[in-house]
């Protein structure tokens, strides 16, 4: 399958070779992105509530910049104001003032992400039991080529569904869910990815896997496949690129250009026997657990025990702004010396 000669025009084909030359291959990128999950997992709380202000602050000047006043009005006021439920040593709960919901903001990604969890992990937790399937992690790559970013999502998404459509897929996929990650090298070009959590019916040979993306997309066969052993990690994993699809700290004024222009574009779907199991999935109380700790918190108010250590908890109101400081607080703080400087 390997030696497959290319059907694409020629003029294509060197115009992609010439542009890979100066910038990373996919190769590499799968490797610096475990790295960089693995770093970004070991910043505090603190530290990355500190991250997301300074991303917000950066969008909310590349906003002003572009007139984009309402945009950057709703972005600022968005988790600006918060009412923390706390008992002094664990946040319980963070409930914001208002939520803009757009696409980019680090906060309401954090909220998107775990909205898609708790919708997800339940039904894939049945799907798994219901019927014999193993779970896989699938990255998807796609050769450099000078296009802007919807070309270049609509390019792997096309893709695809020109794999789906196959015997080979069909025969050794039940389902699962995709989204979508971009990135930008520094040359410019867009590196497209699809995270795929595919539900396997049986085992088999990468290699055959390599040759039927290759056919799908007419000159890539690079992709990364690793079993998942913990769903709701590997579910985690897979929302991170729908919760925070860009490096946002390095992005310019074309780049929110060009992003508002993908306004309806979806970035996270489910495909094949999953996404109908979805649709009729109903947790029931024994697919609930302790990690769903977002339905748990919900119910929390003013005077309850805290879920870590039972003392009461009580409502602290602050700005953004303040948050990462209290974080910092309760990082480093003695059980209950916390409080009375917030009131
Ligand atoms: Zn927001
Ligand atoms: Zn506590």
């Amino acid at each position: 399958m390997k030696q497959l000669t290319l059907s694409t025009s020629s003029a294509l084909a060197d115009g992609s070779r010439r542009l890979s030359q100066s910038s990373p291959s996919p190769h590499t990128y799968l490797d610096n992105r475990v790295t960089k999950s693995q770093r970004e997992n070991k910043r505090t709380r603190s530290q990355r509530a500190r991250a997301r202000l300074q991303t917000k602050q950066h969008l909310v000047g590349l906003a002003r910049g572009l007139h984009e006043g309402e945009l950057a009005d709703k972005l600022e006021r968005c988790h600006s104001r918060l009412s923390v439920l706390t008992c002094g040593r664990h946040i319980a709960r963070i409930i914001p003032n208002f939520t803009c919901e757009f696409r980019l903001c680090p906060d309401c990604g954090r909220r998107r992400s775990r909205k898609l969890q708790n919708k997800y992990l339940p039904a894939m937790r049945g799907f798994m039991l219901h019927h014999k399937v193993t779970p896989v992690h699938l990255v998807l790559t796609q050769t450099h080529r000078k296009e802007n970013r919807k070309q270049s999502a609509k390019r792997i998404k096309d893709s695809l569904t020109r794999l789906q459509r196959r015997g080979f897929w069909k025969e050794y996929f039940k389902g699962g869910t995709w989204s979508l990650e971009f990135t930008k090298d520094k040359n410019g070009l867009h590196h497209t990815h699809l995270h795929i959590i595919g539900f396997r019916r049986k085992f088999f040979d990468i290699e055959l896997l390599r040759g039927e993306w290759l056919a799908a997309t007419g000159d890539s066969h690079v992709l990364h496949l690793k079993q998942i052993q913990d769903i709701a990690a590997g579910l985690r994993e897979v929302v991170k690129y729908v919760s925070k699809p860009l490096d946002i700290r390095r992005f310019g004024a074309d780049d929110l250009k060009e992003f508002l222009g993908l306004k309806n574009m979806r970035m996270f779907g489910t495909f094949g026997e999953f996404r109908d199991f979805c649709k009729d999935f109903e947790p029931s109380d024994n697919d609930a657990d302790g990690s769903d700790l977002e339905s748990f918190s919900r119910d929390l108010v003013e005077g309850c025990a805290c879920p870590q250590c039972n003392e009461p908890l009580f409502d602290l109101r602050m700005s953004a702004k303040e948050l990462p400081q209290f974080y910092e607080q309760t990082e480093s703080s003695p059980p209950g010396k916390v409080g009375t400087s917030w009131n």
